[in-house]
């Protein structure tokens, strides 16, 4: 799979960062900065990598929290994936990008009776249940709208993943799922339901595994349910593996899709099921950079900063886990390297890129710099914090460059309030 971020050699002016076939600093000087760059091809070639690994036995549900840009979505349904959803929001963004809702599954610990509503009325292919009142009330809402709800339980395996604990979520001790003990019971209830249709079991233990040995062994746990309610005369048609695959931000060793195809096989075997899978971050991380120019070079004391023009309200993952992102410079250079602080401009000491971070003593005011692994939960989880509008995003494709989200107008921030009430 090749990173769609390098270095070439330009005909004048030394090595350049291009993504695909474009140089990042003509985009840059078109479409200002912040902006989010994203590689379709690497999207593709992620999605596709992990589809032919996992085989025709298993649906890949893009996870939409990732990056919901309507354009993602819109490529990921041509390409034939299906959409594991948190929200009402995020289903009305699949429908609107085309997207299949029989391979749609809604996930989540808060749903409302209005979203349960909507993903009934939109026929969706399963709602992953996350508590027992929430079973409570999908059986209601379908009996209302006079149809079967199609359900699966989210089971919490009690595994322990070793990710940043924000982002562990297979654990007793969460918020998610239902625990494992107390499946069975539910599940005898809900095969007794006329508005209920138990199709499957879910389990998701976290986000950015690199060792996929703890999604191996909640696997098995989940197996061993779908065995028990064998048993209980309750068959289930599919089990749903959550997402969780990790990247490489930095120096990490991430799992190959082969990697992953494989510990999944060696945990199901020949169950004769199919397989959800829910991944994210794996599809679009490496997709995506952000843009940011270099506004000020500043010293406290003995500190460098480099203070650039995006902030933590535009990607806030660094501010958020103390996340490792790559910062590269436009322009290679062999010149010598000194540590700086990238900061943004917001009010806050937590709004930082990298501390001591390695890069070019001759960093120049106006120069612009990439910050890599941007593609998932960046865009995603901005903000107008700062009253800043939000940045635009790009996507390329080969040497064709489209705008898939403008960026913000200043009107827009206020666009929702009474000017004066
Ligand atoms: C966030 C989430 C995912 C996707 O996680 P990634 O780490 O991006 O693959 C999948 N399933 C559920 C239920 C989630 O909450």
């Amino acid at each position: 799979m090749t990173f769609p971020f390098h270095y070439r050699q330009l005909l004048h002016g030394g090595e350049q960062l291009c993504v695909e076939d474009l140089s990042l600093a003509d985009l840059a000087e078109r479409y200002a900065t912040p902006t989010y760059v994203y590689s379709e091809s690497y999207l593709r070639q992620r999605f596709h990598a992990f589809t032919h690994a996992l085989g025709p036995q298993t649906t890949l549900c893009y996870a939409v929290k990732a990056n919901a840009n309507l354009s993602i979505l819109n490529r990921l349904a041509r390409w034939g994936a299906g959409f594991d959803i948190v929200s009402g929001g995020e289903l009305a963004r699949v429908l609107r990008a085309g997207g299949d809702p029989t391979r749609v599954v809604f996930s989540g610990v808060g749903k409302s009776r209005d979203e349960i509503r909507r993903a009934l009325e939109a026929e969706i292919y399963c709602l992953n249940v996350e508590s027992p009142a929430e079973l409570a009330r999908i059986e209601q809402v379908a009996a209302e709208l006079g149809c079967r709800a199609p359900i699966a339980m989210r089971v919490n395996p009690d595994v322990e993943a070793s990710t940043h604990p924000y982002i562990a979520t297979g654990l007793r001790e969460t918020k998610f799922g239902i625990p494992m003990a107390e499946a069975p019971l539910l599940y005898e209830r809900a095969a007794r339901s006329r508005h209920l249709e138990v199709l499957g079991v879910a389990c998701h233990i976290g986000s950015q595994l690199l060792d996929l040995a703890p999604i191996a062994e909640a696997a098995r746990r989940v197996v061993q349910l779908y065995e028990a309610l064998g048993r209980q005369g309750i068959h289930l048609q599919h089990l749903d593996l959550g997402g969780g695959v990790g990247i490489r931000y930095h120096d990490e060793q991430a799992p190959t899709p082969a990697d992953y195809a494989a510990i999944l096989d060696a945990a199901l075997g020949d169950l004769p099921v199919r397989r959800v899978v829910e991944l994210g971050r794996a599809l679009v991380g490496n997709a995506g950079a952000l843009l940011t120019r270099v506004e000020y070079r500043k010293y406290n004391g003995n500190r460098a900063f480099c203070v650039v023009d995006a902030a933590m309200n535009d990607l806030l993952r660094p501010s958020l886990y103390g996340a490792w992102h790559e910062i590269w410079p436009l322009e290679r250079r062999a010149a010598a390297q000194a540590p700086m602080d990238v900061v943004g401009p917001v009010c806050e000491s937590g709004d930082f890129f990298a501390k001591a971070r390695p890069l070019p003593a001759d960093l120049r005011e106006g120069e612009v710099l990439a910050i890599l692994g941007a593609g998932a939960y960046g865009f995603a989880m901005s903000s107008q914090y700062n009253s800043r509008p939000r940045a635009a995003e790009i996507l390329v494709h080969g040497t064709d460059a489209r705008v898939i989200r403008r960026r913000e107008t200043l009107g827009e921030l206020w666009a929702a309030e009474e000017p004066c009430a």
